[in-house]
């Protein structure tokens, strides 16, 4: 019997885990999906609190001080301390624990900012990542080293998923920290119940930014059903690329023009170019992956945008807004 302890189990991607785990009812698999009230994972003594009473044999290891673009550029010292305070309590203590297996999660936002694309799982700690992020990004990069280095001394398997964008219900709304689908979803919403009598020509929605960068999506679901995979047959330390393929990459107009399609929105789309961009792209290679499930199918962009926008609407109410 496996016991399987999630950490960051309020979140986006442990949401999406326990739909697909209560929907699947695995009777060899015991799981328990913890939020930060369980345990503040940036202290030691509460991590091992949570960790003694769970006793987990096995860790889906997702908290992590999350935020987009804009909240990262502000807070990079914070996104530095507090990722590594939590990622090393949640290692240190699976290990002494016991706990056979790990999968943390990095993300492709972490990769070098000057390379070459696609970019790659070989590839995360070839230079610099991009000066917005970089507090994030190299919290993140040290769960690799760490993994490999409980894997050198101790013979752990603890290993490491690399998601492109995530979107889904029970994301994260709120205006400053949220990443670019939540973000727009909110900010369309608010327009156009705000602007219920304004003519539909009338209405105008800006997206940030020029538009043109180009954005991997992964629907929080699929995403879910991957790294369940992960946790019962990917048995390595080298981290793996979890994301949709090069051809499923859209740009951020489109995203927009995808999420007024969900609401319904007939008026104008505008670009504000004097809002930050980012990295205009980060193209990543599910080559890795395609090699070990080929058959793999994902969910459509616009089908998945849909329901996000149709959660969004019904749970408005309990949304992180
Ligand atoms: P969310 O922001 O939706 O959720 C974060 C989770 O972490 C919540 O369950 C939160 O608990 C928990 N958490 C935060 N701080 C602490 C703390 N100090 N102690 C205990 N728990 C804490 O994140 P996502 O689901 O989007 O992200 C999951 C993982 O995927 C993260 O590791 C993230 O870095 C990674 N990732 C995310 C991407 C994205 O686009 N969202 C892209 C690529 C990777 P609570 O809500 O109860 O406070």
């Amino acid at each position: 019997m496996k016991k399987v302890l999630v950490t960051g189990g309020t979140g986006l991607v442990g949401k999406a885990l326990e739909a697909i785990i209560k929907k699947e009812r695995p009777t060899d698999e015991e799981w328990y999906f913890a939020g930060s009230k369980d345990a503040d994972l940036t202290n030691l003594a509460a991590t091992q609190a949570l960790f003694a009473k769970e006793k987990p044999t096995h860790v889906i290891h997702l908290a992590a001080m999350v935020g987009g673009l804009f909240h990262n550029m502000n807070n990079n010292l914070d996104f530095l301390r507090n990722n590594l305070l939590i990622n090393d309590n949640v290692l240190q203590t699976a290990h002494e624990q016991g706990c056979t297996k790990v999968i943390s999660c990095l993300s492709t936002c972490i990769f070098p900012d000057k390379t070459t694309y696609p970019i790659d799982e070989t590839m995360v700690h070839n230079g610099p990542p991009h000066p917005s992020n970089y507090g994030y990004s190299y919290a993140k990069r040290l769960i690799d080293i760490q993994n490999h280095a409980y894997n050198d001394k101790y013979g752990r398997l603890y290993t490491s998923v690399i998601p492109c964008n995530i979107f889904g219900p029970h994301d994260n709304y709120k205006p400053e920290v949220s990443h670019v689908i939540p973000g727009m979803i909110n900010r369309m919403h608010k327009l156009i119940t705000e602007q219920a009598d304004t003519p539909e020509s009338e209405k105008v929605f800006t997206v940030f930014g020029s538009g043109k960068p180009l954005r991997q999506f992964i629907y929080s679901l699929d995403l879910a059903e991957l790294m369940i995979w992960v946790l019962r047959s990917y048995d390595s330390v080298e981290p793996i690329v979890l994301s949709v393929d090069e051809a499923q990459e859209v740009t951020i107009f489109e995203v927009a023009q995808a999420i007024a399609t969900a609401f319904e929105f007939k008026g104008k789309l505008v670009c504000d170019t004097s809002k930050a961009d980012g990295q205009y792209k980060k193209t990543a290679s599910n080559a890795k992956l395609r090699s070990l499930l080929p058959e793999y199918t994902f969910t459509d962009f616009e089908t998945a945008i849909k329901t996000s926008v149709e959660w969004y609407r019904s749970n408005y109410e309990q949304a992180r807004k």
